[in-house]
């Protein structure tokens, strides 16, 4: 496998390499945003991103990755206790999160995750449905592959996409709050900023809704927050 660390500190990306050869894969590092965004062009199996590196950030890093449609699993590195930093990762197209200072073993625990992305994904998500996927509007999602089919095009989902979508579709037909969000889909505390969730409520209403702007799938719920309807039922 080969895994691309985008990390200014050069202590942290000489020793990250280090652990991640240790474990049989390859691994470049890139000291900035624009080098990560032009490395990664290559082709890697996972990517490593620092939230502050000079020039661009990882957030804009992860967002080009994305918007040229780049779906390598990220792990983001972020400053301890801030958690708008891992809402607005996920905002991003972060897969999943690691605060620093951090234990190389659950860094490595992390990254094989993210390696093996779709047990990760089986494993991350509740097991309440048969099956890997769900049919709605026309549409199939497939959790094990973080897909959306919908006629001949497949969209890919983020991990934190795949994960709102599951807890959504497991509380179908219930009022969650955004603060039930919060703290079930992105294991956050209460007093976290709740409008992250409102944006990717916004993109899943995309993905899924005939009418993004009157959803009838995910349904707002005023002042509380959004409920699932399947159109089946
Ligand atoms: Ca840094």
């Amino acid at each position: 496998m080969k895994i691309l660390i985008i990390e200014d500190e050069a202590h942290i990306a000489d020793g990250l390499r280090f652990n991640i050869e240790a474990e049989g894969h390859e691994a470049e590092i890139a000291p900035d945003g624009e080098t990560g965004l032009e490395l990664a062009a290559r082709g890697f199996d996972a990517i490593v991103l620092d939230v502050m590196l000079p020039g661009i950030d990882g957030f804009d890093v992860a967002r080009s990755l994305r918007e040229r449609n780049d779906f390598t699993p990220i792990l983001m590195l972020t400053a301890r206790g801030r958690p708008e930093d891992v809402l607005k990762g996920f905002e991003a197209g972060t897969d999943d999160y690691l605060p620093k200072p951090f234990d190389l073993e659950i860094f490595l625990a992390r990254l094989n995750g993210l390696l093996r992305r779709r047990e990760w994904s089986r494993r991350e998500t509740s097991q309440t449905r048969v099956g890997d996927t769900f049919e709605i509007n026309g549409k199939t999602i497939d959790f094990a592959n973080l897909e959306l089919r919908s006629g001949g095009e497949t969209i890919h989902l983020t991990m934190m996409e795949i994960k709102l979508l599951r807890y959504l579709i497991d509380h179908e037909g219930q009022t969650v709050s955004r603060n039930t969000i919060l703290e079930d889909v992105w294991g956050l505390q209460e007093d976290t900023d709740t409008r992250a969730i409102d944006n990717f409520i916004v993109r899943l209403r995309k993905y899924l809704e005939d009418t993004p702007n009157d959803p009838q799938i995910v349904r707002t719920v005023r002042g509380v927050g959004y409920k699932f309807v399947s159109l089946k039922n």
